[in-house]
């Protein structure tokens, strides 16, 4: 296919989750074991940032839709009801087909969410390896014995802590990583018994509705896993009020996070929600490995990531080296149409998205930081911009940026830098840079968040290491084991021993016959 081509590749293994009417694929939604259009019939265009033009229409689901979907998921058990190892050779099915169709998937990505080949690439390598260490880890989906030997209240009991799934997983994921974020949620969810149902964001649905495609094709059983499309407003609220629905799973921005977390009533909650990260670079760090890490933790994918670097706080000591290091960096990335292979920065989601950081932008020069590059934009195009000497009372010091935006603030020393950082409202992950080990350990006990790097930029990569937000960057934590933990609940089976003679009467007579002191101490009576 021309790299050009604003068209998607759809190999016949997508034929029949959507039809093609004036040159645009129309994508169904699997509902109950059926790829369907809504049921009131609308739609719903989806636009590549590239160019902004229309690569594909999807369904707008309504309140019924979202209804019929929840109740497949929860009438439909099969995927509880097999054996581990066989829900394994699905998901190892599903391993091969991602990696045989992995430059569609690329492609697809690319034109959905505007992506580089070389980050739509590994967004999929990315997804395929997660699939596999999860398979691995679901296969410890094991529980506790715990003997009762230790109280007087439960001698002669024992329990068997169990994990079983919860039921109905609603998976609600954001247009930054679509096809990496959905299958974190909705592979777990499945391999752990669970079933599932899935609103892709509706700016980019697309490879989520592929990825259902082949979890499908590779033998999740009918009605387990469902997807539905539409806005967040409707379809999301549908689905997060629903009351058939056991859990729900999300990764978004804090508001809308906040807004769940009102309405969901007693449901299990999961919420990856924004950040605020800062990268704090003191006097003794390698400054030429902190421009260089700053730069690319601000501006890979257009700045479009929760882990992105959010502001450099560098310390007043070594501010101006590195300041003139970063903005040798930044020249060095090439902005453009991601389909040239040589850009590094392409557009962000939309237009609005683009005016949204210009906003922000202005309002730090307003306020007295130097614009060094940048702070222009096209349609949805941002250029790479950095900002320097931002006054702490700027909205981009504490707000998240989303955007391809290096903010430097200038504070005195390491503690100003850390009373900044403390202050976020935010609480998902930071950086620091020194050689110092002391210094290190200090300031990552010190700093609010989920996660600390040294020395690097955050980065989830494939999700190997534990990774979630405090305060309001949401609760629950993704990884490998840790998101099969949080999409099961633990159940207590306590056994009564006493039948079998092992009980607390037996016990209690035993100890009788020792007399004395060891008598009192374990006769259940006793202290009454
Ligand atoms: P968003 O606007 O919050 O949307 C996320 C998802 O929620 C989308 O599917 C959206 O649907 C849906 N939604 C919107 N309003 C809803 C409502 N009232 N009820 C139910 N669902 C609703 O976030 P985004 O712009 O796609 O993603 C960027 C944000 O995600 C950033 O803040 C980023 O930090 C955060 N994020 C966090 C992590 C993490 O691990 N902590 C990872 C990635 C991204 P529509 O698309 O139809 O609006």
């Amino acid at each position: 296919m021309d790299k050009d081509s604003l068209e998607l590749p759809l190999s016949p293994l997508f034929d029949g989750i959507y039809s093609v009417l004036d040159d645009i694929p129309n994508f169904r939604m699997l509902i109950g074991g059926k790829w369907r259009g809504a049921k009131v019939g609308s739609q719903f265009d989806v636009h590549t940032p590239i160019d902004g033009s229309v690569i594909a229409r999807a369904q707008m689901a309504s309140l019924m839709d979202v209804d019929s979907a929840v109740t497949a998921a929860k009438e439909n058990r099969g995927i509880r009801d097999l054996p581990g190892i066989e829900r394994i050779d699905i998901f190892n099915c599903a391993a091969g087909l991602l990696d045989q169709h992995k430059d569609e998937f690329a492609r697809v990505l690319q034109l959905e969410a505007g992506k580089s080949m070389r980050d739509a690439t590994g967004e999929v390598e990315a997804t395929a390896h997660r699939l596999r260490l999860t398979m691995e880890e679901a296969k410890r989906i094991f529980g506790d014995y715990v003997p009762g030997d230790w109280s007087h209240d439960a001698v002669g009991k024992m329990a068997l802590v169990i994990r079983e799934p919860i039921g109905v997983v609603a998976v609600i994921s954001p247009f930054n990583y679509p096809l990496y974020i959905a299958s974190t949620k909705m592979i777990p969810a499945l391999l752990a018994g669970n079933s599932v149902v899935v609103k892709p964001s509706s700016s980019n649905p697309i490879s989520a509705l592929l990825l259902v495609r082949v979890l499908e094709a590779s033998g999740v059983p009918e009605g387990c896993l469902n997807v539905v499309t539409g806005k967040g407003e409707e379809t999301g609220d549908a689905l997060i009020k629903h009351e058939k629905v056991g859990m729900i799973n999300f990764t978004g921005s804090t508001p809308v996070g906040k807004r769940i977390s009102q309405m969901a009533s007693m449901k299990k909650l999961h919420l990856e929600l924004g950040g605020k990260g800062y990268a704090l670079v003191l006097e003794d760090a390698d400054l030429d490995l902190a421009a260089q890490k700053c730069v690319f933790g601000s501006l890979k994918f257009s700045g479009q990531r929760c882990d992105a670097i959010s502001a450099v706080l560098a310390v007043e000591a070594i501010a101006d080296d590195l300041c003139d290091k970063i903005v040798r960096e930044v020249d060095r990335w090439k902005f453009g149409d991601p389909r040239d292979e040589s850009v590094m920065a392409g557009p962000v989601i939309n237009q609005s998205a683009a005016e949204r950081i210009h906003g922000m932008v202005m309002d730090a020069v307003e306020k007295g930081a130097r614009l060094l590059r940048g702070g222009k934009f096209h349609d949805s195009y941002y250029e790479p911009t950095v900002l320097d000497d931002v006054p702490v009372s700027s909205v981009i010091a504490h707000e998240e940026t989303f955007g391809p935006v290096v903010t430097i603030l200038r504070p005195k020393d390491e503690d100003e830098a850390l009373k900044i950082a403390r202050q976020s409202k935010y609480g998902l992950e930071s950086c620091v840079f020194t050689r110092d080990f002391y210094r290190m350990w200090r300031v990552a006990k010190r700093l609010e968040c989920g996660e600390v790097t040294v020395n690097d930029y955050p980065s989830h990569g494939v999700g190997y290491f534990p990774f979630g937000g405090i305060k309001d960057s949401g609760m629950g934590r993704e990884g490998i084991g840790y998101s099969i933990d949080e999409m099961t609940n633990i159940k207590t089976i306590v056994f009564n021993l006493e039948a079998g003679g092992l009980g607390k009467k037996e016990q209690a007579a035993a100890a009788c016959k020792t007399g004395g002191l060891r008598k009192a101490r374990t006769d259940p009576e006793n202290g009454k």
